[in-house]
């Protein structure tokens, strides 16, 4: 294994004339017209002339200068495609497919030429010149191809952004394109930033020995005017949205109207709000009833859970999983971007709506407004609408969450009505407990969002704070790299054979005790091993910090999941579970399966829909996890029992619809299991099943038992014990289970089916805290099971002894009969020691 190569020295000065030929493109006069005011089209000598002469440019524009369309077309014409792609990431999901689509369109080119690769698709072709991408997907090539020989420029967009996989990239490429150099093979390297924060780029000179050359596009911004609120409502910001927006509407001369609230919830009660006081038509289309339940799909599923299959059961063999280094399929790992503004807690939102009573505006048709929501969960075509102008005579008004920041220019916009919230998930760094918040924004995030009031004309921007407050928010929010875990990254990394992780260049180095908690979880997954020579006592945290991959690591790796959930996958072929892991698995990785049903409802009316349709999903949750040995599977029971009904029904979309859950969401699933089930037969001699058929039977009631001891070997560090009541401390414990790393009682989320059951033992998918803190995906396991598959944590005063221990109820250990000797489980609360 080799370790990445120190600072590159100084690049030589590259030949001026580099790319030859000239590449026309044939666009269409409209197209030319609307390009010539970018305020980027009169950079692009500069751009190009610094792109000739230096391996890394950094370009600076503001949001809607033309970066993201007019930047791969420059390198086109000029020829950097002649011998290689010109690649473009981004961070979010959206933006990537929205752009191939938007830049093939100007340069009257199809598809095959300028295309999209993200997650879970792509219609890239041999044919591609110019590939958008998301991060992640640039990412997993690099590990395919660590020169990433395909490409002859590569370029960051976003940067500003600084999502986790962005920040990894540019580290590793600034290795990269020295390397390429050598080879007499350059890569160039541009890196495109909406804000003037690049210091972390230029000023990094272990990134960068020499600083790249920063080219400023100055963007013809027409004046926004900035209104201030005198006082800060406290709670009800969504309310004064509301407030502000009606008066706009009724007294301000035409434009667009944007709205940034913070989270789906909020958005689609403003909407309602809105459309209800400006309705478009006379006595507001009634939607759809919607139909009262889907006893058939039901039926069929109970039905064929009742079948078994037959199997039989040795216990789980953590010795058995597969290590066949991939080196085909396109698995790609996606970074979180697209789901950070929307998920939500289901009781947070409670406290934020706007219920409280308030006269509401009377239904005005003559001042009808084209209300559209906008937010990254939202269906692709749902999206797509907030480019098209609104109808004759009626205003726009788009309620969005914040990916209309920066990554989608909303054209028409003249107001903007800001919150200056944002909903943000925040992590322990030691625990990976994690909350959702809505805190302020940044100031840079505030100007942003001001700064779309004035794209196309002068504009107004009202925020609903005061300057008081705004001079107090920080100026940058600190990267998303320094506030997650990061073990994700650490085993990419370590895949790439960077042992010292430490050492790696990055643009903000994420905490020490993130990287050491990192560390530690992977060396316990089994991914990690202890380095070959031995010698002196390794005691410095540094030297800790440096250990290589192991062949169930690298395997790992390859998997386009959170490492738990590879773990899982690398024992999936036992048992003929495949299917099962791989859908638990998926179903785990996407986020929000589950329909928001918590939402604050625009009216009475709407009230009683969501509590029945509320009550009607969980009954349908309750019948999915079964009984006896399946309930024990919980919520992942829950998961697998959707799934399968989901592809039994024979209406797909009123299926999800009915039962509450998002359709996109459950597409995505079906993709990731194709995508997982090929991933894993690829390493695996015995996974026979590789039909990706979308249905699968049941699991029988072994298989269950075996899926539960997989989801515990993957979730090994996330064991909770329910306290006893001869243990209770104190009454805030009741019902309460105790963590290794936790002083605080944790408790069953009211939505999991286990929520009455409380098992004694339970293993969960994470912990969000609200009001309490809830342990969210649980699943129950035997104690027996725990010394046996998560030894390293266990505490034992013996060492452990072949035949299995068990568990001893009266005393709350674990202990093994042969040897008699107790084994101390290390989740136990101090005060019962015997
Ligand atoms: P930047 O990357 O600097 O933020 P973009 O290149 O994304 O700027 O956008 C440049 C211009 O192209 C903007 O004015 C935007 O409104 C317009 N634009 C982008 N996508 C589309 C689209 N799908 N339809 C119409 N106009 C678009
Ligand atoms: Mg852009």
């Amino acid at each position: 294994p080799t370790s990445l190569p120190a600072p590159p020295p100084p690049a030589p000065r590259q030949p001026t004339a580099e790319p030859a030929t000239f590449v026309p493109v044939d666009r269409s006069p409209e197209i030319q017209e609307a390009r010539l005011k970018l305020p980027i089209l009169s950079e692009e000598q500069v751009i190009m002339e610094a792109v000739a002469e230096n391996p890394t440019v950094i370009i600076c524009g503001e949001t809607g200068s033309g970066k993201t369309t007019q930047v791969p077309q420059f390198l086109y014409e000029a020829g950097y495609s002649s011998n290689g792609l010109i690649g473009i990431t981004e961070p979010r999901r959206v933006a990537a497919v929205a752009m191939s689509q938007r830049v093939a369109k100007e340069m009257n080119l199809s598809q095959r030429v300028v295309s999209y690769q993200i997650r879970y698709e792509g219609n890239v072709t041999e044919d591609t010149k110019i590939k958008f991408m998301t991060d992640g997907v640039l990412l997993r090539e690099i590990q395919k191809d660590f020169l990433l020989s395909k490409y002859q420029v590569v370029i960051i967009d976003e940067a500003h952004e600084r999502s986790v996989y962005t920040d990894i990239l540019i580290g590793l490429l600034s290795r990269i394109v020295a390397l390429r150099a050598k080879k007499q093979q350059p890569l160039k390297l541009l890196i495109m930033s909406a804000t003037l924060r690049v210091e972390d780029f230029t000023q990094n000179t272990r990134l960068f020995s020499v600083s790249p050359p920063v080219v400023k596009v100055d963007a013809r911004q027409f004046p926004v005017t900035v209104h201030f609120n005198k006082r800060t409502p406290l709670q009800d910001y969504s309310g004064e949205c509301f407030r502000k927006v009606c008066k706009i509407h009724r007294m301000l001369p035409p434009g667009g109207i944007l709205v940034f609230l913070t989270g789906q919830a909020e958005v689609h009660s403003l909407c309602r709000r809105l459309r209800k006081a400006f309705p478009c038509y006379r006595g507001s289309a009634r939607e759809t009833e919607e139909k009262e339940d889907s006893v058939e799909e039901m039926r069929k599923f109970k039905k064929s859970r009742n079948k078994k299959v037959p199997t039989a059961l040795p216990r789980i063999d953590l010795d058995n999983y597969s290590v066949m280094p991939v080196d085909e399929g396109d698995e790609d790992r996606e970074s979180e971007m697209d789901e950070e503004d929307d998920v939500m807690g289901s009781d947070l939102d409670l406290d934020l709506g706007d219920g409280e009573v308030e006269e509401e505006e009377k239904p005005d048709a003559s001042l009808p407004l084209h209300v559209l929501p906008l937010y990254s969960l939202l269906a692709p075509e749902k999206q797509a609408q907030v480019f098209r102008p609104p109808p004759e005579g009626r205003r726009l008004c788009v309620v969005a969450t914040n990916v209309a920041e920066t990554s989608l220019t909303i054209p028409g916009i003249k107001y903007v009505v800001d919150c200056g919230k944002v909903k943000k998930r925040f992590y322990d760094k030691v625990t990976g407990v994690s909350s959702f918040q809505v805190t302020w924004v940044s100031q840079a995030s505030a100007d942003q969002r001001a700064g779309r009031a004035g794209r196309t004309e002068p504009g107004h921007c009202y925020r609903l704070y005061s300057s008081a407050v705004f001079s107090d928010f920080e100026k940058f929010s600190p990267p998303e790299i320094t506030r997650r875990p990061v073990e994700d990254l650490v085993l990419q990394m370590k895949a790439l054979n960077i042992e010292k992780v430490v050492n790696f260049p990055f643009p903000s180095p994420p905490p020490m005790e993130a990287l050491v908690a990192a560390e530690e979880l992977l060396m316990a997954l089994g991914a990690l091993q202890e380095p070959q020579q031995t010698g002196r006592l390794k005691q410095l945290q540094g030297e800790k910090l440096s250990r290589p991959i192991s062949p169930l690591g690298r395997t790992m790796a390859a998997f386009p999941v959170a490492p738990r959930y590879a773990k899982m996958l690398a024992l999936a072929q036992q048992h003929e579970c495949l299917p099962y892991i791989v859908t638990i698995v998926a179903a785990m990785t996407i986020r929000e399966l589950f329909e928001e049903l918590d939402r604050p409802a625009a009216s009475e009316g709407e009230e009683a829909q969501l509590k029945g349709k509320k009550a009607r999903v969980s009954q349908m949750q309750r019948l999915w996890a079964g009984q006896g040995a399946s309930l024990k599977l919980g919520d992942m029971m829950v998961l697998l029992g959707a799934v399968g009904a989901c592809e039994y029904s024979a209406c797909i979309p009123r299926f999800c619809e009915t039962n509450g859950l998002r359709y996109k969401a459950m597409m995505e699933v079906r993709r990731l299991r194709g995508q997982l089930t090929t991933a894993v037969a690829s390493v695996s001699e015995h996974a026979t099943s590789l039909c990706v058929d979308p249905k699968m039977k049941p699991p029988s009631e072994d298989q269950v038992t075996f899926l539960r001891q997989v989801v515990l070997a993957g979730l090994g560090d996330h064991v909770a014990r329910r306290i006893q009541s001869e243990e209770l401390l104190d009454a805030k414990w009741k019902n309460g289970y105790k963590t290794p790393l936790l002083d605080e009682p944790v408790f069953i989320h009211p939505s999991s089916v286990l929520f009455r059951e409380l098992p004694e033992f339970v293993v969960y998918q994470e912990i969000v805290e609200t009001t309490k803190m809830y342990m969210r995906g649980v699943s129950a396991v035997e104690a027996t099971w725990i010394p046996v598959l998560l030894p390293s944590y266990c505490h034992f005063e013996k060492p452990l002894e072949d035949p299995p221990p068990a568990y001893c109820p009266q005393t709350g250990r674990v202990v093994c009969h042969r040897a008699s000797s107790f084994y101390r489980v290390g989740w136990q609360l101090p005060a019962v020691q015997v």
